[in-house]
């Protein structure tokens, strides 16, 4: 599935905007800074995907990618930044939960958490949005590379302990590094299943 080029399709400002519900799709989560461009990048063995999503402009938007022609790969704006006006952030956020409420083809969100901060306050906001919106999700831990391994198997049994309080949260998780590849086989499997 991944040995296919991964192509920029279209950015969606406004849900007008969005792709016919004709294939399924998935998502990836994450507060800003979080290694999502990277991870991103390193699932997909795509180099430019990350400043595709950063380009100034496309920062606010659900960003598409086509798979093959097999499967959409939503980039959702990243979170939890603070220095974005109050108003677009509210914005955003109704977008962000109608998409989430009313797209029949949204398989599965990933969601990012940074191995060394563990489950932040606007994770948990994110957490709660899917939960509400029923769309089954999963955390994907990303820059384990940064912690020592008793760190890692220690935040690791935090997160699924946590999850255990979110019903649509799926309770296997990845542990991934961007930085050492580590873990991306798993999470490319992991989407080639729901296809
Ligand atoms: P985004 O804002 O979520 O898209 O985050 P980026 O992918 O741009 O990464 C944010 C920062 O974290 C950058 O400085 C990356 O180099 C760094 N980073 C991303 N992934 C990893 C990783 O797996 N390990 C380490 N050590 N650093 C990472």
């Amino acid at each position: 599935l991944f040995s296919r080029p991964v192509t920029f399709m279209l950015g969606v400002a406004n849900l007008e905007q969005l792709p016919p519900e004709n294939k399924i799709e998935i998502c990836f989560a994450g507060r800003s800074n979080v290694g999502k461009s990277s991870l991103f990048n390193a699932v997909t063995g795509r180099k430019d995907m990350a400043r595709t999503s950063n380009t100034p402009g496309r920062t606010q938007q659900l960003n598409y990618f086509d798979l093959d022609g097999a499967l959409n790969i939503v980039d959702l704006p990243g979170y939890g930044f603070a220095q974005a006006p109050k108003d677009i952030v509210e914005t955003w956020q109704g977008v962000i939960k109608q998409y989430l409420r009313g797209r029949v083809t949204l398989r599965r969100v990933f969601v990012l958490i940074d191995s060394r901060h563990g489950f932040m306050k606007a994770d948990l906001e994110m957490m709660k949005m899917l939960d509400e919106s029923a769309v089954s999700y999963q955390i994907v831990l990303t820059k384990a590379d940064k912690l020592k391994k008793g760190q890692m198997e220690k935040r690791i049994r935090e997160v699924v302990e946590g999850v255990k309080k979110h019903p649509a949260a799926l309770t296997k998780l990845f542990a991934t590094s961007s930085e050492k590849s580590t873990g991306l086989e798993a999470l490319r499997a992991e989407i080639a299943m729901l296809l």
